[in-house]
């Protein structure tokens, strides 16, 4: 069985000619797995639809926004309710408010919130803040974490043990990226060892409290908690880049499952409804400095609009229903369940890992702990399982290295479906 795919080839065609690699974000490019790019011509609740008439249950779900799903009765009427009533004043308006408090009764570590555009406004602008108020220039990442394409995170390891940043990308200045310190996923010695090369230099911890950007890694028992108190004991900011675990591995996010108080948190993606959007929050001394409030200068035009904000606040509402996180819960726990012993029937070694709703197949014998153990997993025979799972109708995140998603209107059937479709992938491997 193959897909039906001429006039996504068409289409693939003509956008490479006019937009580089044929894609606005590279890793819908299709090109860690082989192969060419769906169009896409709608979303419906857990399904996307191609422009050649192929229906697939979606695990991508614009790659984490769409916790209620494609097109969601609720989203797209206080969407269409908003439009008609403008899309943006450029002056603020009380949904702002309303998102604002919305969140905070999920996350009520923050006290105070700046709306951005993107999860990438939201990193940089959070560590602009925080070296403002440390008046220090350091911040250290960890290897694996993505936060966003700010200069200053688009840094990588070297090898071995943590060093001093290279940069990632050629067009990142060094001198930038000399300011980024490379730490270890789930090694607090990596991170110690930094604050004691430098010490009174750094600003700031900023970390995925579950990395969701090399494939779902949980933290280890005690690691979270060593970065709160050695962030305290150096009077460093602690941030957690929340833009994807927010209200995906908890309704109130890592903070909450974990029960670790960062100083300043990033969100994006859920809180946006499907639309652009970001987020950075947190305790109210330190949001304080933020312009007009204070000298750290930020500024959006488009920031806070109120398109975003009623797609934001809709879809909180919607998580607000008693038992919605529950449902989730158990949906995510069945696919997990299903898909490990559907690989173990035929044989195929993987490492399954989940958190609330992001989970990730991992083609390795290896348990995935940080990027060293994460990145020897099998690329090829992913990329084999991915098209496999597409011609059964489950679209995946293209990459062995991304999260999978899922939403409210992810049911038992579309589950079996799933699970049905991942026991013939395997087999066929
Ligand atoms: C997606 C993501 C970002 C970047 O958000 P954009 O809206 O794509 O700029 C930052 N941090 C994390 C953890 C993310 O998953």
């Amino acid at each position: 069985m193959t897909l039906k795919m001429e006039k996504s080839i068409q289409f693939f065609r003509d956008a490479q000619v006019l937009l580089p690699g044929g894609v606005d974000s590279p890793v819908r490019a299709f090109r860690a797995v082989g192969g060419q790019p769906l169009f896409i011509d709608r979303g419906e609740g857990a399904f996307l639809y191609d422009v050649d008439g192929n229906r697939y249950i979606d695990y991508v779900l614009s790659w984490g926004p769409l916790i209620a799903g494609h097109a969601h009765p609720k989203v797209v009427e206080a969407i269409q309710q908003q439009a008609v009533k403008g899309t943006s004043y450029g002056a603020p308006s009380p949904l702002e408010t309303e998102l604002a408090q919305s969140i905070m009764d999920f996350m009520p570590n923050i006290e105070m919130i700046r709306f951005v555009n993107s999860g990438t406004e939201a990193t940089m602008s959070a560590l602009r803040l925080a070296r403002a108020y440390t008046k220090r220039d350091k911040i250290i990442k960890f290897e694996g974490c993505y936060h966003g394409h700010a200069d200053m995170l688009l840094v990588q390891a070297g090898s071995g043990v943590a060093t001093l940043g290279l940069p990632d990308s050629p067009g990142v200045p060094a001198a930038t990226a000399a300011d980024t310190l490379v730490a270890i996923y789930n090694d607090l010695d990596s991170v110690e060892a930094l604050f004691k090369k430098y010490p009174g230099q750094v600003a700031a911890i900023i970390i995925e409290p579950v990395a969701g950007n090399m494939g779902v890694v949980p933290p280890v028992p005690g690691f979270l908690e060593g970065l709160r108190s050695l962030t305290a004991q150096h009077t460093a900011l602690l941030i957690f880049d929340e833009v994807m675990t927010g209200f995906r591995v908890h309704l109130g996010g890592a903070q909450k499952l974990y029960d670790i108080q960062p100083d300043l948190t990033t969100l994006g993606k859920v809180i946006g409804g499907g639309l652009p959007v970001g987020a950075y929050g947190g305790k109210r001394e330190i949001m304080q400095m933020v312009a007009p409030a204070g000298p750290m200068y930020q500024a959006g035009t488009l920031a806070g609009n109120p398109l975003t904000m009623s797609a934001g606040i809709a879809t909180l509402n919607l998580l607000k229903a008693p038992g919605t996180w529950q449902k989730l819960e158990k949906a995510a726990a069945a696919l997990e369940t299903g898909i490990a012993s559907a690989a173990k029937k035929a044989s195929v070694p993987v490492r399954q890992t989940r958190v609330g709703t992001m989970f990730t197949t991992f083609f390795s014998e290896t348990e995935p702990k940080d990027w060293s153990t994460v990145k020897i997993a099998d690329k090829v025979r992913f990329g084999k399982f991915f098209q496999k799972m597409l011609e059964n109708g489950v679209y995946l995140a293209p990459s062995q290295f991304e999260a999978g998603f899922l939403s409210t209107v992810h049911d038992e059937a579309v589950i079996a479906h799933t699970v049905e479709a991942a026991e013939i992938s395997f087999q066929s491997l």
